[in-house]
């Protein structure tokens, strides 16, 4: 594919230059096709809507709202609703890809969406949050639907706002559809299971990668970036399953503890401190950067995107990486931990458990059931090891990276089912 532009290495990049700079890398390899190379890197879809508001002051305030469909090829799209101050049109368009790749990786029959709005919800009373959500769904009604696109949560959102959602959808329809959207309270249709979806297949994704690289998990050691969501329940899984997790971090700085984190005491101290670990006495207290270059086996960042760079990577001593996080490691880092030879199971796949387990929520309103946890768990844990495997064997069978084996998995799913289907 001499036509694709060489992939530049990137360090504190743009999401969509992170996604682009992997995906060309991972197209030559496969030898695809221009054409096709051309439909998958575009959107198929990408709507913004203004959604004027009234405030609690009785002013309007107008809001700008995205939905980007990146790909209906194997399925209805799926993907998070975002509310940050830093939401933008680049940033969806390459969250959506993202997503499109990250179910085919998992081998699920959906294609990636993302949407967003531009608000502070931090700075929003929950009526104004309401009616925010309730206007971006009627402004998307079009879009949105069971088989068509099913929204989830993101940063800024949670089952609140995804109730919200589907109520506003359904009176629309003139009945209940809670298979529109997945991340509800369980009541509303949320699925056991979905809250410790993403930390638990790291935890997968972590014992098979060690299995591979024959690390035994009782006593190995590691450390854990991040304390929401996805670290919290990380740290918690692997410990149960023998790891020793020496440290843990959050926006308030890093803990250390030698002889292993106390998750029971970090988990109350944490929800009892409006979310923060700050004072958390169980361990000693660390610069945050300073827990990713630990000597520890394992390393899952599980914050935020860039905090492996060019600048750490070179410091970096963990034998195994496993990303929690969408983005944490730069396309420019990637190649130094290549180098080190560090093993690193990248977001597309680490983190999908998440994803995973939404569709096991859409199924279950699909068939009008509801699963026992066992169930999910044991249904995920198997989706989240085959596709390890998968990747493992592409890896080895190409001499790449996981990385450029996981997108190269899903680039060929996506490519082989586009041909198909066929075009006009
Ligand atoms: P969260 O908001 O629950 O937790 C984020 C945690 O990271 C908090 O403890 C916060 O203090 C900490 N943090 C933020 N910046 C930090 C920094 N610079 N250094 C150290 N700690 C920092 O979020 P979450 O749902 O756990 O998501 C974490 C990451 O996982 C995000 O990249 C998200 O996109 C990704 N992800 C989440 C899910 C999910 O199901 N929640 C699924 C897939 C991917």
């Amino acid at each position: 594919m001499g036509y694709i532009e060489p992939a530049p290495l990137l360090d504190k990049e743009n999401p969509f230059e992170a996604m682009m700079s992997r995906f060309r890398v991972a197209s030559q390899i496969l030898g695809l096709e221009e054409e096709v190379y051309n439909v998958l890197k575009s959107p198929a879809r990408q709507v913004i809507v203004s959604l004027p508001i009234t405030m609690d002051d009785s002013s309007i305030k107008v809001f700008e709202g995205y939905r980007v469909v990146h790909s209906t090829i194997l399925g209805p799209s799926k993907g998070g609703i975002r509310y940050d101050p830093h939401v933008n049109l680049d940033e969806v368009k390459a969250l959506a890809a993202w997503m499109t790749w990250k179910c085919a990786v998992v081998d699920i029959p959906y294609g990636g969406a993302k949407g967003g709005i531009t608000c502070n919800p931090r700075e929003m009373s929950a009526g104004e949050i309401e009616r925010l959500t309730r206007a971006y769904t009627s402004a998307m009604i079009d879009i949105f639907g069971p088989d068509r696109d099913i929204p989830a949560p993101d940063m800024g959102t949670g089952p609140r706002e995804m109730a919200w959602l589907m109520d506003e959808y359904s009176k629309t329809r003139g009945m209940t559809v809670n298979a529109v959207v997945t991340g509800k309270p369980i009541v509303l249709g949320g699925s056991l299971g979905r809250t410790e979806a993403t930390g638990r297949g790291v935890m997968v994704s972590a014992l098979t990668a060690m299995e591979k690289m024959k690390i035994n998990p009782y006593k190995a050691t590691c450390a854990v970036q991040g304390f929401g969501n996805v670290g919290s329940w990380a740290a918690r899984l692997l410990s149960e399953r023998g790891l020793i997790v020496q440290a843990v971090s959050d926006i308030s700085g890093a803990y250390y503890n030698e002889k292993g984190i106390d998750f029971e005491a970090a988990i109350k101290y944490r929800d009892a401190n409006k979310g923060s670990l700050e004072g958390f006495g169980g361990a000693e207290k660390i610069k945050g950067d300073e827990l990713l270059t630990l000597s520890v086996d394992v390393l899952v960042p599980a914050a935020t995107e860039d905090v492996i760079t060019a600048t750490n990577a070179p410091n970096i001593k963990a034998k195994l990486i496993v990303e929690g996080a969408n983005g944490p490691t730069s396309s420019k880092a990637d190649s130094i931990l290549n180098d080190k030879g560090i093993v690193v199971v990248p977001d597309i796949l680490a983190n999908a458990g998440g994803v995973t387990v939404s569709y096991f929520e859409w199924v279950q309103n699909r068939l009008g059931y509801k699963w026992e946890a066992e169930r999910v768990n044991r249904r995920s844990d198997r989706i989240m090891k085959d596709a390890l495997n998968n990747v493992y064997k592409t890896s080895q069978e190409y001499k790449v990276s996981l990385r450029i084996a996981a997108y190269m998995v899903a680039i060929d799913k996506v490519a082989k089912t586009y041909k198909y289907r066929g075009g006009y």
